[in-house]
């Protein structure tokens, strides 16, 4: 076989520049927990994104939880999320006594399908969460003329989307809440974490409170509203700001890798692409439509090549089951996308052999042997 070294799927970058800024802060006597470096982290995101107000939350599920509970979302209403996303999306619904209702996705853009998401918003829905998979946009604009036009609200589940635009906008900045993570594989990580952007006052007064027992502020026990620990740490806090100075290049990274993959993947045609704007996105991951999944992945794990399957259809997991039965029909965008969709070697340690390398085994198991 191949002598070549492992190329996992994914693994996160840290740099002595990291260590050097959690070192520092220790040796400081800082009381580790949220205080000025979880702010600084919050003026830092909301000065890169463009938005408002910012907060930021112990995870990217938590900061979804946060914005549900800050929008007013509750126990027995519905909240359209799309059936093709990480599980999080519909378990931060679920989290709050709500109900997740699936929508399907848009084949182009693997988004909300408008078409699904305006039949099936009810009386009894509150809110959308629109998911930005891998930085794209895709219906996200379209998704918001129709939260508008029915009245309620949107949240942007951009756990994948720091770093990527749609029209010139951050992605989180459009909706009523956008949530970004920091978890190990995100672009930046602090391990957990993540935060929360709005361009509303209120609700950002409502984020406040939410992450402080319901507290206007730090010590004051007067209790006004119900209010939860969605603190941060300051431990956390310092190597967040350290990776957000790397974001820049990162993002142009994510790019480059995505355009090296396609070039050493084109005339293929058991490859598909996905219509991506490099300009405005980021790609979190690279990923590709592909024919025959689980026989490529085989092939490639022989050949020391890590690759990751997409997310199934949630409707169909135990956990969500009971949901909606009946509606299993209406899914067969989501269904067909979480058999073919596949995820690349796509850490930051990727150099331009290694994806020459990855680019030659999958022409080799679709047998189109250029040499
Ligand atoms: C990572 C991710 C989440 C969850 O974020 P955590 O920080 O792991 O809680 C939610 N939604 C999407 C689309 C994600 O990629």
């Amino acid at each position: 076989m191949n002598a070549a070294t492992y190329i996992p799927q994914y693994e996160p970058d840290f740099g002595g520049d990291d260590a050097l800024a959690v070192a520092s802060y220790m040796k400081s006597g800082g009381w580790v927990t949220e205080f000025e470096k979880t702010e600084e982290l919050a003026e830092k995101i909301a000065a890169f994104t463009g938005a408002r107000y910012a907060a930021i939350v112990p995870s990217g599920t938590l900061g979804l939880v946060a914005s549900l509970q800050a929008l007013g979302v509750g126990a027995g209403d519905e909240v359209v999320v799309p059936n093709l996303t990480m599980a999080a999306t519909a378990t931060a619904v679920a989290m709050i006594g709500a109900k997740p209702v699936f929508a399907d996705i848009e084949r182009q853009t693997l988004t909300l399908a408008p078409h699904s998401v305006e039949r099936f918003i009810s009386s009894r829905t509150r809110a959308v969460i629109h998911v930005s998979l891998n930085g794209r946009a895709g219906t996200l604009l379209r998704t918001l003329e129709i939260c508008k036009s029915r009245g309620v609200a949107l949240i942007e589940d951009a756990a994948q989307s720091l770093g990527s635009f749609a029209e010139g906008r951050h992605l989180g900045t459009v909706g009523d809440c956008g949530v970004f993570s920091f978890s190990s594989p995100k672009i930046i990580t602090t391990g957990q974490g993540g935060a929360v952007v709005t361009n509303d006052a209120a609700v950002a007064e409502r984020l406040k409170r939410l992450k402080n027992f319901g507290r206007a502020s730090g010590g004051e026990d007067i209790y006004d509203s119900i209010g939860f620990n969605y603190k941060f740490t300051d431990l956390q806090a310092v190597l967040g700001l350290s990776q957000m100075a790397k974001l820049q290049e990162r993002m142009a990274k994510k790019k480059e890798l995505y355009r090296f993959y396609r070039d050493g993947l084109i005339g293929l045609g058991e490859v598909e692409w996905i219509e991506t704007d490099l300009t405005s996105v980021s790609p979190w991951f690279v990923d590709v439509v592909v024919e025959n999944r689980e026989g490529l992945r085989a092939f490639l794990k022989e050949s020391g090549i890590g690759t990751r399957p997409m997310y199934p259809a949630l409707h169909a997991q135990r956990a969500f089951a009971g949901l909606d039965p009946a509606r299993a029909e209406e899914f067969s965008v989501s269904k067909e996308m979480a058999q073919k969709m596949l995820w690349l070697p796509s850490s930051f340690s990727v150099t331009d052999r290694d994806v020459a390398r990855v680019c030659g085994e999958i022409r080799r198991f679709y047998g189109d042997n250029p040499h």
